[in-house]
């Protein structure tokens, strides 16, 4: 059984639609899908109709922007209620900061002497709800501003670059919070990538679990062998599920192949395990597990 339980589509900033990422899964070999778009349910169904089509499994989810001591920290939720209203409130909170912030972004590009257009902007964006960097990145890319999306972001968007403009996040224990209300299961995405290593140490992830965690993602891309041995300790010290997963965004990012990190399946069975539990706590009407 192999199980990818953290993909990018088209409907945030992957560059396959939803329906392709699904056909790449079963050619890539792969049992059991998650898709997970940030902020967002909008490839759900989508998906979910190719999954059903192809007999393969799909775990619907999302990546949500949330915040701990100041540093990004993304959340998984998978099988939560998309309509529950105070989730609905605050994922709109967080893609309204998402467009609020582009204004902000093009002209510290064009205080740099990069000038591109909104509208090239929305034209990378297309349907997608989540205005993202990787769709400035894409602008800055075709028109040789930048090698590639790693380079316009090291370039251009990071902290510290000119087109980074910071924006609105959820607290992280209040999103983990919601997305249990909601009836699904919050795990954090690669914990000790980029900004949110420094914040997340062994006590913050002891609080997280409290606030209702089930689970930390510690075979992704951006952790080391070590990182992975120390977050499986502290993983199975706090009684969390050990997930392991892509991170797959089409063409958007290299070296995250469908399939290039997977989750054990005794893991995946916790998982679902916890999400029943929560479910029925909820008293929501949750997604079905395709294929399930
Ligand atoms: P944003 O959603 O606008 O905060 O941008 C973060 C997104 O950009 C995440 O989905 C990352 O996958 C992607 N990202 C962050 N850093 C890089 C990078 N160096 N190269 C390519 N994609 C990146
Ligand atoms: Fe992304
Ligand atoms: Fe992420
Ligand atoms: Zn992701």
């Amino acid at each position: 059984m192999r199980i990818d339980l953290h993909t990018h589509s088209t409907a945030s900033d992957g560059t396959v639609a939803p329906a392709g990422v699904v056909e790449a899964a079963a050619d890539a070999g792969l049992d059991v899908l998650a898709l997970t778009d940030h902020d967002s349910a909008a490839g759900w169904a989508e998906a979910t109709a190719r999954a059903a089509e192809l007999e393969l499994t799909l775990v619907p989810g999302m990546e949500i922007s949330t915040r701990h001591e100041g540093a990004g920290v993304h959340l998984l939720g998978y099988l939560l209620d998309p309509t529950y209203p105070p989730l609905v409130e605050e994922l709109d909170r967080v893609l309204a900061g998402r467009e609020a912030r582009l204004p902000g972004i093009l002209a510290g590009l064009a205080g740099a002497g990069v000038v591109i257009t909104e509208q090239e902007v929305l034209d990378q964006v297309g349907e997608a709800p989540a205005i993202g960097r990787p769709h400035v990145a894409d602008v800055l890319v075709a028109r040789g501003f930048a090698a590639d999306r790693d380079d316009a972001f090291q370039t251009w968007l990071e902290p510290g670059r000119p087109g980074f403009v910071s924006r609105y996040a959820t607290a992280t224990a209040d999103m983990i919070r919601l997305v249990v209300e909601a009836g699904g299961v919050a795990v954090i995405a690669h914990p000790w990538g980029r900004a949110s290593r420094r914040v997340l140490d062994l006590a913050a992830l002891e609080g997280l679990t409290s606030s209702g965690l089930t689970g930390l993602e510690v075979d992704h891309h951006d952790h080391t062998t070590s990182d992975r041995a120390t977050l499986r300790s502290i993983a199975e010290s706090l009684d969390l599920v050990v997930t392991g997963s892509s991170d797959y965004h089409g063409a958007g990012k290299v070296g995250h192949a469908l399939g290039s990190e997977t989750t054990a399946p005794e893991q995946y069975e916790r998982l679902l395990a916890a999400a029943d539990l929560n479910a029925s706590g909820s008293g929501r009407q949750v997604p079905a597990v395709v294929g399930r």
